[in-house]
Order: C-alpha cells, then structure tokens, then sequence
C-alpha cells in the first residue's frame, strides 16, 4: 500500500469570545495545519498539529516540504521502522537548518507522521491504543529514536522498561472499563469573571470531573490568589484543583505568586516561567517544593524535555504529541519520564483526540499513574469522531486511526487553501 497523494489545509476556527484566552495568548483562533495522506488502495491517514491562528500557512508549508520524502513510501514498511525513518525525516540535511527539531519545520513533522501512523492504525483496523497495546516491546523501540537520548535511556533500558512496567491484563481490562479520567480546560480562561469561574468549576465538578484548572497571570498576584481560593473554596477540599501560567512570569514573579497561591492546595503550577529556561523551572521547583511544577506543551523536542528531567525541573510532564516530531519522539519523552519516575500528562487541550490514545498507553503499558488527561471541547463538532467523556472519564475510542479526521463539512467551511501534491 503506497502512498500516492498529499494535501496540506490550513484549517482555522472562529472562537467564542473568551475562550482559549490566557496570559499571553490573549485572542486565539484555534487552527490545524492539516496533513492528509492517501494510498493507492484509496486509504486515507490525517495529522494535524495545532496553531493560535497566523502563522498556520507557514506549518501548512512546511508539511508540504516532507512530501518528497514520503511519496511512493509502503505504510506498512515505513511503520515498522518508523524510528529509523523519523530520525532520517527530522534530520534531512537543508530542512534542518530551520531547526533542529523545533518550530514549524517540526510541527509540520508533526503533523506528516501523524497522517502516517493514521494510515497505519487503519490498515490494521485497530484504534491508535489498541494498535499501541498490541505491539511488542521491540516492536515499540523500533517507533522510537533514541540517538538522542541514550545517556538516559537507550533500546536495552526502554526494553527492560517495557517489560516491567506494563499492567496486569486484568488491570487493563479494568482501566479500559472504567474509562480515563479528564478535566475540561475551558472551565478556566483567564478571560471570564471570577463569578463565572465558580460557576463553571462547579457545573464541571456537576458533570463527573474531579479536577479543575484555572489559567493565572493577572497583572496582580492578589486577583490570582483571590480567584483561585473562590474555586477552590467552591469545589471542596476533594477536587484537584491545578494552576497554569502559560509562561507569563519570571522566576521571581513565579515563586512569588507560587507562594500565595499554596494556601489553595494547588496539585501542579503549570508553565510558571518561559518554556526554554530549564533552570529558572528548577529554581521555581526548588523554591516551592513539594508544589509540583508542570510543563512541557511548548518544549519541542525530547533533547530539552531530557535536560528538564535531569536538572528535577518538572515534576508533571506535559508532552504534546503535535508539538514534538510526533508519535516517535513522544514515545522517548514518555521512556525518560517513566524511567525518571515522573507522571505523564500531555497537554491536550484541543488535541485530546490524539492524546486519549496516548493516555492509554502510558497508563497500561508504561503503567504510569492515573492522573487526569486534559481536554477542551471547543472544537469537537469538527472531528469525525469526537472524543466521548462520560462522567468525568474518556470512553476509550473504538475508531480505527488516531482520531485526528476532521468533518468534510468542517474542511469545506474552515479550510483556506487545499493544494494537492502527487
Ligand atoms: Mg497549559
């Protein structure tokens, strides 16, 4: 089964008011830069990576650019080695130099291997999970690229890892089951009132979820505090209740507002300071532990998650597949954070769809703990098969792919531009 056609979209979504809003990304248009790859058995695979807006045709370009390196390829041949061949995508001697392994040049990475591993998980018939679950340890090292990363894990550790770590089968059956636990992001914009803060949080913790965050980085300190003691005053001592700057503050700043916002039993403080200063995180960590420090969905590779885990910067990691290279170079993120002991909680926001595969994964086989998993609903009609929470907690998705096929309609109505490659 080869592949024989791409198309980028630049797909961009209006937004209510409000929503999405924090302290420094103050007027989001929720957009994908979307990869659709198709065989010449007529299969279709989607990828997306996820954009605020402009600057999404620059990605859509740079999905575009991988198109040489994949025309004509076997799904099936280019799956089984998908490390190797990730690692020879991410490293093409003249696109590299608009990286290495960072910014757009990477999410349109992203998004490619994303349409890949689509097409993959539905020539097997199988959702992302099922298929993740069924592989073998060596099977799953061969997903991964540890050239990278091999003075903290390499094959023989991440095999040893794999063969440890996973659950027993009943145990998966159960956590399968009883689905996965979620919280729904688009309770906390900093842009509501604190009013409506405590009305969300509530309705929130009405419909099942047990967890509540809230954006912070108001010009003052005292506001934050303020809002954050009325949710958390609201929703009882029972319901996590998490924090996220989204990068807003020094290191002062941040360990200074950490301080005051303690008193509310704060489960992590998310993205304190800006996403490159791994060890202003470390001080903000050291200065307010045992508060866990969360971060990760603007760090864009596994070499710099690798130095936050080694410097004890983070204490939850947040690893966005679409961020990252994609599926393979989450699997490494994954590999260090278990190893280091640290849970993995990707930031999911409107890429829960993605995620709540990955989810399971990490639980089952990594046997990572079962904290919740993100998700904001703003832009579920738009997918084929949107993510199904049920009280609180993701069914697992039956689908086969990796839930990332957006509604023709949607394409239609939202897509901007649609150049075929073949
Ligand atoms: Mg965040």
């Amino acid at each position: 089964v080869k592949i024989t056609q791409m198309t980028a979209l630049d797909v961009r979504f209006p937004m209510p008011p409000g929503a999405g809003s924090d302290s420094l990304h103050v007027d989001p248009l929720y957009s994908f830069a979307t990869c659709k790859l198709r065989t010449d058995d007529g299969l279709e695979g989607t990828g997306i990576t996820f954009t605020l807006g402009r600057g999404n045709e620059v990605v859509t370009a740079a999905i575009r650019a991988f198109w040489p390196f994949v025309r004509g390829h076997d799904v099936a041949e280019l799956a089984a080695d998908l490390g190797a061949r990730w690692r020879a995508w991410a490293n093409e001697s003249q696109l590299r130099w608009l990286g290495p392994h960072k910014g757009a040049i990477h999410l349109g990475l992203a998004a490619v291997t994303g349409a890949i591993v689509d097409l993959w998980a539905r020539s097997e018939g199988k959702p992302l999970w099922r298929l993740l679950l069924d592989l073998s340890p060596e099977q799953l090292v061969a997903l991964a690229d540890f050239s990278t990363i091999s003075d903290v894990i390499d094959e023989a550790g991440a095999l040893e890892l794999l063969r440890e770590r996973r659950l027993p089968e009943a145990e998966i059956a159960a956590q399968l089951e009883r689905g996965y636990p979620g919280y729904d992001t688009s309770v906390g914009w900093l842009g509501y009132s604190r009013d409506q803060l405590v009305t969300n949080a509530l309705s929130s913790v009405g419909r099942g979820f047990r967890a509540v965050k809230l954006k912070v980085g108001s010009p003052d300190i005292a506001t934050d505090a303020d809002r954050v003691a009325a949710v958390r005053e609201a929703v009882g001592p029972e319901i996590l209740v998490m924090v996220d700057a989204n990068q807003c503050w020094s290191v002062p700043r941040a360990i200074e507002a950490g301080r005051a916002l303690a008193s509310s039993d704060v489960f992590w403080f998310e993205e304190p300071v800006h996403p490159d200063d791994v060890l202003g995180y470390r001080d903000v960590a050291t200065a307010l532990a045992p508060m866990r420090i969360a971060g990760g969905e603007h760090v864009p590779n596994q070499v710099v998650f690798k130095n936050f885990i080694r410097a004890g910067a983070i204490q939850v990691a947040q690893p966005d597949v679409v961020r990252l290279g994609g599926l393979p170079e989450f699997l490494g993120v994954a590999l260090m954070a278990a190893e280091a002991g640290i849970p993995v909680l990707p930031h999911a926001g409107e890429t829960s769809q993605i995620h709540q595969h990955l989810i399971l994964f990490t639980r089952c086989v990594l046997g990572l703990p079962e904290l919740p998993l993100e998700t904001i609903p703003h832009l579920a009609e738009h997918f084929v098969d949107p993510v199904q929470i049920v009280k609180g907690r993701y069914r697992p998705p039956t689908v086969p792919g990796i839930g990332a096929a957006l509604q023709p309609d949607s394409l239609a109505r939202h897509a901007a531009t649609t150049e075929v490659l073949t």
